[in-house]
């Protein structure tokens, strides 16, 4: 088998059983790079010598006997993370010369276990999309078909994965960005709990919402992805203090445990065969002794609006600080700064610098902030914002996980809804909840429409997310979807 193809805990066996090194699982992936990136496009930055040198310096500690879950295990990072030294654009031109001054706290976390890290991987603008086509750079491609979209906004870390250009990768979830390109991708993507993984280091999109999550391979990967980066920080103030998951509760079966199923989570207008595939999942968590209910969560439906309203408020807060003087790119760069006034390198970098979603969402943003209209819009979707969350603590006082589909549909076709952000949105409405509620959630294969894999969303409430991987891991030993791989 070659080595870019191996999942966390068989890279681990091996790396431990001197059956191969480090550094030729990374020159396994960076050949892989080299051979299928030119069509997928998933990479903005290859740090090739970097992950070399890592490499040889994990295989050293390797043989120290020093090894511990990640070391020498090679990841691809998507670029709204820094990593020192490294170029890190979140998708923008306007960051597009911007070098990372620091290192993100869960990348502090990897190179502390020696993992190697290949590289920094596209994704829509500032995280805003659903379909990696917003980044600044170029679209990214789906490796079941490369006329289709890979899903966003992480959708070069998920396309990285399923592609094997790496063994496991992060990315990051606002309203969708982990799972949605998990599931048109036909890979594991998770949305931690909020507070359960450090913000440090991660380049804001909408802070009360995003948290870092792995993309892997297989679900266990995904659990010691997590298991690495979780934990409080005392540079993020909203990370909590909390006992770590343990690996093997994640393995015990699920007989007994409460699975719902909301109603509000199967509409008009989803894919059929998305609907049917989902619903032999949940068949299937009965077999294995699951208790399956359906449940009810009337406030679903509000759940997109009041996204919008907080993301774009945020986001038109966080992205006041690219103003062409403090970040990345300035018109003023090209000129004798006398050339221009303030108000000129303001609008004309940020004129240059930011694409079409990051402007629409500044001005949707910076509307719904303005006196008059702040207490008619932000805080009726705070209000809202609460009621959801109280929503969901009520279910999981009935049940132990939700399960639903990941998104409505299959990936859909590159420029299908470019020129249309409200159906671009819609992709998100399954996913979005979890975020607004604070709760985890999973995506992670659950069959194939047309060739295209389809995902199953699991939620569990907040700090639960033990007995969410449980559930995934289950589901997944009792299935075969994630052997299917793409013909790239
Ligand atoms: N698709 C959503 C958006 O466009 C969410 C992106 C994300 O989770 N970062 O905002």
């Amino acid at each position: 088998m070659e080595l870019n193809k191996l999942t966390i805990e068989q890279a681990r066996q091996g790396l431990n059983k001197r059956e191969f090194t480090s550094r030729e699982i990374t020159q396994s992936c960076l050949a892989q790079i080299k051979k299928v990136d030119k069509k997928l496009q998933a990479f903005l930055t290859v740090t090739e010598p970097q992950a070399l040198a890592q490499a040889e310096a994990a295989d050293k500690k390797i043989v120290a006997g020093q090894a511990e879950a990640l070391t020498g295990i090679p990841l691809a990072i998507k670029d709204a993370i820094l990593v020192q030294d490294v170029r890190a654009t979140a998708g923008s031109k306007i960051l597009d010369n911007y070098i990372a001054p620091y290192n993100a706290t869960v990348i502090e976390k990897l190179a502390a276990q020696g993992s190697v890290l290949l590289g920094k991987t596209n994704l829509d603008e500032f995280a805003m999309g659903s379909s990696t086509e917003n980044s600044g750079y170029f679209p990214t491609k789906n490796p079941w078909d490369t006329t289709r979209v890979p899903g966003g906004s992480s959708g070069g870390s998920a396309v990285a994965v399923a592609a094997d250009m790496c063994i496991g990768s992060l990315g990051s979830d606002t309203a969708s960005s982990t799972r949605q390109p998990a599931s048109f991708c036909g890979v594991i993507g998770l949305k931690p709990t909020y507070g359960r993984v450090s913000r440090y280091g991660l380049i804001a999109m909408t802070s009360s919402l995003d948290q870092i999550g792995p993309i892997s391979k297989t679900v266990m990967d995904n659990a010691i992805l997590f298991q690495a980066i979780a934990g409080h920080d005392r540079h993020d103030a909203t990370s909590v203090k909390i006992e770590n998951i343990e690996l093997k509760n994640i393995a015990r079966d699920i007989k007994g445990l409460k699975i719902g199923v909301p109603q509000e989570y199967f509409i008009d207008g989803m894919d059929e065969e998305v609907k049917t595939l989902v619903q032999q999942a949940i068949k299937k968590f009965s077999a294995l002794g699951a208790k399956v209910t359906e449940v009810s969560l009337p406030l679903t439906k509000y759940a997109l609006a009041v996204y919008q309203l907080m993301a774009t408020s945020e986001i038109s807060s966080n992205l006041a600080r690219y103003d062409g003087i403090r970040y990345g790119f300035s018109v003023a760069d090209s000129r004798q700064p006398t050339d221009y006034s303030l108000m000129d390198i303001y609008r004309k970098s940020k004129a240059k610098g930011l694409g079409a979603e990051a402007k629409r969402r500044i001005i949707l943003g910076t509307f719904a902030l303005s006196a008059g209209y702040y207490d008619q819009y932000y805080v009726q979707a705070q209000k809202l914002r609460v009621l959801i969350s109280q929503e969901f603590a009520d279910i999981f006082k009935k049940v132990d996980c939700l399960v639903s589909p990941t998104a409505p549909s299959v990936a859909f076709k590159l420029g299908e809804k470019f020129a249309d952000p409200l159906m671009m949105y819609l992709s998100d409405i399954y996913t979005v909840p979890a975020n607004i509620g604070g709760i985890c959630a999973i995506s992670i294969p659950c069959g194939f429409d047309q060739g295209l894999p389809v995902g199953l969303q699991i939620m569990a409430k907040p700090f639960a997310e033990e007995v969410m991987f449980r559930a995934a891991y289950n589901y997944e030993q009792a299935t075969t979807w994630q052997i299917k791989k793409p013909a790239i």
